[in-house]
C-alpha cells in the first residue's frame, strides 16, 4: 500500500503526528505494536501536568503553542482535555525565580506567595519557603487527550492499525521508505518513528541520536484524607544542601487524578530496563521514599494508602526532546518525561519536518 506518511508508535507523540499530518491534507497510517489504550509505554494514565513554568524560549514557544493547539483539538473534538487549576512550585526559590523573570518577558502570569499563605490556601500541602503560582497552568486529561487526537486525525482519513507491531524499516531512496508488519507492507514518502521506549529498536542504526536511556519510573497515588480539599497540581524541587531532603531521590511532581487521589512521583530515576523485560514492580526503596515524601509534605493524603503507577521514560543526557529528520525519516524521541504538555505542538514540529520543515536547533539530533 502507498501513502505520504507512515506514523510508528500510537503513544502521545504519534497520535499527534498523525493529527498534524492528516490535517496538512496527505494519506497517514498510524501503526501501534499493542491493543488501544495499553499501559505498556508512557501515555498511560488519566493525567498529566501542564506546566508552564520552564525559563528556555524554546520550551515557553512550544507550550504557548501547545495551549493553543489543545483548544483547538478540545474545539474539534468537543471534547475538555486541560483542567487549569494552577501549578505550585516550590523549593529551590533561586531557581522559581529565573522562571518568573522569563514570564515577566512575556507576559505570562505568576506570582510568588509565601509558605504560609499557600499553606493557607492549600491545607492538603506543607510548604517551607517561597512558592511560584502559576494560575494558567494545572493538568492534561491524557487518557482523553489520545482518545481525542485520535478521532481528529481519522475524521481527517488517518487510518490508525493497533496491534500492529512494525517488524522492519528500510530507506529505499530520498522520498521512499518501505513498511514491513508481520500482515502487510507500506511505502511512503516519509515515516515518522515515534516509538518512546523502543525508538533505537525501531530505527535499528537508521539514525544517529544521543544517547537514550530508558527507565521504569514508580509515581504513586494517594487517598485524600478529606474530598474537600483543594489541590494545585505541583512541582517541589529539593533545597540545595538542605540535609532534610537528603533522601530525596530528585524533584517531586504532583497532581490530583480525579477518582484515583493525589499522584506523586519521583522525575527520572527509576531503575534502567529493556522495554521489553519489564517488572512492572515497584522499587522498594523508592516507593519508600515517596512514602515519607508524602507523610512529611502531603498532610492531606494517607501515606499508607500508595497506589503504584508504572511507567517508561525514554531520556536523554540533557532531557531535551529530538525532533529531527534524517533523509525520509522523521524521529520524536527522549521525552524524558516531561513531553505530555507540549503534545500537540510536538505534533505539528514533526509535520512540518516531514514536509522538509526544520525544527528548533535545541531539539537537532546532532547537539
Ligand atoms: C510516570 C510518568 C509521568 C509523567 N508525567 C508527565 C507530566 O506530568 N507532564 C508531562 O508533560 N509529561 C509527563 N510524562 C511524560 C510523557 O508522558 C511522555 O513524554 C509521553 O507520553 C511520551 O509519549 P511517546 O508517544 O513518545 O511514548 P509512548 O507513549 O511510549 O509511545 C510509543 C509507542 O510506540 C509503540 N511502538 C514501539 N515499538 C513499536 C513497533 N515496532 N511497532 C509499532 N509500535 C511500536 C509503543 O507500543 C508505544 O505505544 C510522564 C511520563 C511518565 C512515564
Amino acid at each position: 500500500m502507498n501513502v505520504d506518511v507512515v506514523v510508528v508508535g500510537g503513544g502521545a507523540m504519534g497520535s499527534a503526528a498523525a493529527w498534524q499530518v492528516a490535517r496538512s491534507g496527505k494519506s497517514v497510517v498510524l501503526l501501534e505494536q499493542f491493543e488501544e489504550g495499553h499501559k505498556i509505554g508512557a501515555s498511560h494514565g488519566a493525567t498529566r501536568n501542564f506546566n508552564t513554568a520552564y525559563a528556555e524560549a524554546d520550551y515557553l514557544d512550544l507550550l504557548a503553542e501547545s495551549r493553543n493547539l489543545w483548544d483547538e483539538l478540545a474545539e474539534e473534538t468537543g471534547t475538555q482535555l486541560l483542567d487549569l487549576v494552577g501549578l505550585a512550585n516550590h523549593g529551590n526559590v533561586a531557581k522559581l525565580r529565573t522562571v518568573r523573570e522569563a514570564h515577566e518577558e512575556r507576559g505570562i502570569e505568576s506570582h510568588f506567595l509565601s509558605a504560609a499563605e499557600a499553606a493557607e490556601r492549600w491545607q492538603g500541602m506543607n510548604f517551607r519557603g517561597d512558592v511560584l503560582f502559576v494560575p494558567g497552568s494545572g493538568r492534561v486529561r491524557a487518557a482523553e487527550a489520545l482518545r481525542a487526537l485520535r478521532a481528529a486525525a481519522e475524521a481527517r482519513g488517518a487510518r490508525f492499525e493497533y496491534s500492529t507491531p512494525v517488524r522492519g524499516i528500510r530507506v529505499l531512496g530520498p522520498d521512499s521508505v518501505l513498511v514491513e508488519t508481520d500482515r502487510s507492507r507500506f511505502t511512503a514518502r516519509r515515516v515518522v518513528v515515534t516509538a518512546g521506549a523502543w525508538t533505537n529498536r525501531v530505527l535499528d542504526g537508521l539514525a544517529a541520536l544521543p544517547p537514550l536511556v530508558v527507565t521504569q519510573e514508580q509515581p504513586a497515588h494517594f487517598t485524600p484524607l478529606q474530598d474537600s480539599l483543594d489541590w494545585p497540581s505541583f512541582n517541589h524541587n529539593p533545597d540545595p544542601d538542605d540535609p532534610r531532603d537528603a533522601y530525596w531521590y530528585s524533584p517531586v511532581y504532583g497532581m490530583l487524578t480525579p477518582g484515583e487521589g493525589i499522584k506523586a512521583g519521583w522525575h527520572g530515576v527509576g531503575p534502567v530496563m529493556d522495554p521489553d523485560a519489564r517488572t512492572f514492580q515497584p522499587e522498594p526503596k523508592q516507593l519508600d521514599a515517596l512514602v515519607r515524601y508524602a507523610r512529611e509534605w502531603l498532610p492531606g493524603v494517607d501515606p499508607a494508602s500508595a497506589v503504584p503507577i508504572s511507567c517508561t521514560y525514554t531520556t536523554t543526557p540533557n532531557e531535551d526532546f529530538v525532533l529531527d529528520g534524517f533523509g525520509p525519516l522523521v524521529v520524536g524521541a527522549g521525552f524524558s518525561g516531561h513531553g505530555f504538555k507540549f503534545t500537540p505542538a510536538i505534533g505539528r514540529v514533526l509535520a512540518d519536518i516531514a514536509d522538509g520543515g526544520l525544527a528548533p536547533a535545541r531539539f537537532a539530533a546532532a547537539r
